[in-house]
């Protein structure tokens, strides 16, 4: 047995809530970590195996992410355990009663995450009214559609070219995954100048030194197909990506993809970080100690999360990307500022100046994270 109170510290976490139904087969688990910023927000995955640890760790990355965002909320994830891929209606059933049985768990919004999409946020929502990402129908901004979390990351590779030798136009541009995150990005770098010259996905990579066709690639993928199925590149094994020359390398798939075996092999300049947590913590200490510079997932990639919070409180999607535009650059410099005068990884700046925000939240409170006001956590 996990003792739970392993987990806390300075931040949270505040509660940790099994639920279960064997009705409908639902195990599940809440973790809401900090809330003195506000009710938190965080997706609701669907996976086989999920440990409490992760669930935490997932959660106090949206803790971070939301300060760092600079958004009235504070971090939370949801695992429920079963097959992302299971029956629909199988599904429907184990989502509504996951929503259901927290009904009155205010401190925590869900949101869309693996094995989750807009029509179980719709669900959600109709159990307790509480969800972001919804489908259009009902009020939502479609953030993978409109690249709500590439164009943050757009924003953030402008501010750190303030701190690099070279300029957009004509900068080669290298992206691993061609899901929502990254083929959105290819198309706004490139409507900036930028060549993108190798894109990959599950099944290999594609390279063209000269700049691929952005929007015939969009198509194939529109119907199913791989980037390697594009004739106009050369087509390339899946892992060929780490070792392509460029200016700017964006991770926009898996964890971990980057690690001490094969960190080396990387020639870049910058690194915007699509996907959440994609290098591991020593090999971004040796990106950092090459001159490489980083800029962190929870402060490159917080465009989903904000176009959710705004949707929470029923903005709209031109308002949604001015917005993200503005926290993400803002953000982006911070942390570089942080970091270049105290030289210090991007990630600690980013992490010092999050929790600093928290904790600055806490000190309003008359107990550190929770609120007796009604409808506040
Ligand atoms: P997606 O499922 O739309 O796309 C993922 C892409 O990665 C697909 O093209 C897939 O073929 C490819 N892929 C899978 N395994 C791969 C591998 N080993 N090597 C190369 N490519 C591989 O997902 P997405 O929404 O674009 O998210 C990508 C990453 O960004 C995830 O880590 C996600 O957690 C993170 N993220 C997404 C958002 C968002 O708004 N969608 C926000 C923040 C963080």
């Amino acid at each position: 047995m996990e003792n739970m109170f392993n987990f806390a510290d300075e931040l949270g976490p505040s509660k940790i809530i099994h639920i279960y139904e064997p009705a409908v087969g639902l195990k599940g688990i809440l973790v809401v970590d900090n809330i003195a910023m506000g009710p938190s927000i965080g997706g609701l995955r669907i996976a086989p195996d999920v440990s409490v640890n992760e669930c935490f760790r997932l959660a106090r990355a949206m803790t971070l992410k939301n300060a760092a965002a600079g958004l009235p909320h504070g971090g939370g994830k949801m695992v429920v355990y079963g097959d992302p891929n299971m029956p629909l209606q199988q599904k429907q059933l184990i989502v509504r009663a996951a929503a259901a049985s927290l009904r009155n768990q205010e401190a925590y919004i869900f949101g869309p995450d693996m094995g989750t999409n807009e029509e179980c946020m719709a669900w959600v929502r109709d159990e307790n009214g509480r969800s972001v990402g919804l489908p259009r129908e009902l009020g939502g901004i479609p953030l993978d559609e409109i690249g709500a979390t590439a164009w943050g990351l757009m924003h953030a590779s402008n501010v750190a070219l303030n701190y690099l030798d070279f300029k957009l136009p004509g900068s080669r541009v290298v992206i691993q995954g061609f899901g929502s995150v990254g083929k959105h990005s290819a198309k706004f770098l490139r409507d900036q100048g930028a060549l993108i010259v190798a894109v990959n996905d599950s099944r290999g990579t594609i390279y063209n030194k000269e700049g691929l066709d952005i929007e015939a690639l969009f198509e194939l993928k529109l119907a199913g197909k791989s980037v390697i199925d594009f004739s106009g590149g050369e087509s390339l094994e899946q892992d060929a990506i780490i070792d392509i020359d460029c200016e700017i390398w964006i991770p926009a798939a898996r964890p971990d993809v980057i690690n001490e075996q094969n960190v080396e092999r990387l020639t870049t300049k910058l690194i915007v970080q699509g996907a959440n947590i994609p290098i591991t913590e020593g090999a971004e200490k040796q990106l950092f100690e090459r001159g490489i510079l980083c800029v962190p997932d929870f402060i490159a990639n917080a465009g989903g999360v904000i176009c959710g919070a705004m949707e929470y409180k029923g903005s709209t999607q031109q308002v949604v990307m001015t917005t993200i535009a503005e926290k993400i650059s803002t953000n982006t410099k911070a942390v570089l500022e942080i970091s270049t005068l105290e030289n210090i990884q991007p990630r600690e700046a980013a992490i010092k100046m999050a929790t600093e925000r928290i904790k600055k939240a806490m000190s309003m409170r008359r107990w550190s994270l929770f609120s007796s006001a009604p409808h506040f956590i």
